[in-house]
């Protein structure tokens, strides 16, 4: 199907891109890597007026590590992110859930800033951003926010940013000393989304119990969210409580029931994957 007839604008800085938007009355929608956006244009799901093409507006697109931790512009790509050593070294789960996503095309074109904003129920990057503990920073017509994880994911395909606001940046702060981090996916064997997504962030103490777990879930539910049944079942334990804390992965949780998995099937395989994710980076914490 083709999309219904659009306008389309390439400004050259934030200031400008942020006056269309609110001059459009809501009636236009940013374009990062388009792999999202377009697909849903094309089933017209999405019908914007205009579309604002953010990819020429300058500062969007570094990727920085410093003693706070990893910063990453919006219009990095996957294929950036998955290639990147100050990633692979900061923040494992990150690479390894960028080079996950998709194949090479979609790598090369989506964006983290997409990623998140488009709040995909089977996105891989919500989750690690969770695991994380990650925020976004949005910039809007009366100046920036921040926005943490915890906050950020509202239901399927919404987000806490508002209409007018622009996501510029995501921030994952330094792990701390003995934190070991992983990303455990089942994907669908076509478009390569997940079924089930689980990242894992595991720091342990000095007795060498878990001190702290994070572990968030993608594919599941409607969308990404911590697991923290799992999270307080890990506190204070040590490796022979995966097992039963994993088992706690969907709890809660109003899993998805579609073609391609049932909703019990989902929550296995968040149990199954959740185990895995949790076996990997409390490896890595202990090494
Ligand atoms: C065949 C195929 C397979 C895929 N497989 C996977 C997969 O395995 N895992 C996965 O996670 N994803 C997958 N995707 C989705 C892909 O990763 C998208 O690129 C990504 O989800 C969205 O990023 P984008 O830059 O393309 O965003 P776009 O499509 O350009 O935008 C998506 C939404 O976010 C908004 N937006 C974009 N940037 C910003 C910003 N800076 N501030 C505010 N709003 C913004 C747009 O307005 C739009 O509503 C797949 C896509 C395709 C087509």
């Amino acid at each position: 199907m083709y999309p219904a007839k659009f306008d389309y604008v390439a400004p050259s800085s934030l200031d400008e891109a942020l006056r269309l938007l609110s001059e459009s009355g809501g009636e236009a929608k940013l374009i990062a890597g388009g792999h999202s956006l377009l697909p849903m244009m094309k089933l017209r799901l999405a019908q914007p007026a205009t579309l604002i093409d953010i990819r020429k507006i300058p500062g969007l697109n570094e990727i920085r590590v410093d003693a706070g931790g990893l910063t990453i512009g919006a219009l990095v790509t996957q294929a950036q992110i998955a290639s990147s050593p100050e990633v692979a070294r900061a923040l494992p789960m990150l690479s390894e859930a960028a080079e996950k996503v998709g194949d090479l095309q979609v790598r090369n074109k989506g964006t983290i800033g997409g990623s998140l904003a488009h709040s995909d129920p089977a996105g891989d990057l919500p989750a690690v951003f969770l695991a994380a503990d990650g925020e976004v920073i949005a910039r809007g017509a009366s100046g920036e926010r921040t926005i943490r994880a915890t906050d950020f994911f509202v239901d399927i395909l919404t987000t806490a940013l508002e209409e007018n606001e622009i996501l510029t940046q995501i921030r994952f702060p330094a792990l701390a000393p003995r934190t070991g981090t992983a990303y455990a996916k089942f994907d669908h064997p076509a478009s390569h989304y997940a079924l089930t997504g689980v990242a894992a962030a595991v720091t342990v103490g000095d007795g060498g119990s878990i001190h702290q777990a994070r572990v968030a879930v993608t594919g599941v539910g409607v969308k990404a969210y911590r697991a923290e049944g799992v999270e307080q079942a890990l506190t204070g334990r040590g490796g022979d409580a995966l097992q039963a804390a994993a088992e706690r992965a969907a709890d809660g949780v109003d899993c998805n029931d579609d073609i391609h998995a049932s909703a019990e099937y989902r929550a296995h395989l968040a149990r199954v994957f959740t185990r895995r994710a949790l076996a990997t980076a409390l490896e890595r914490a202990q090494a």
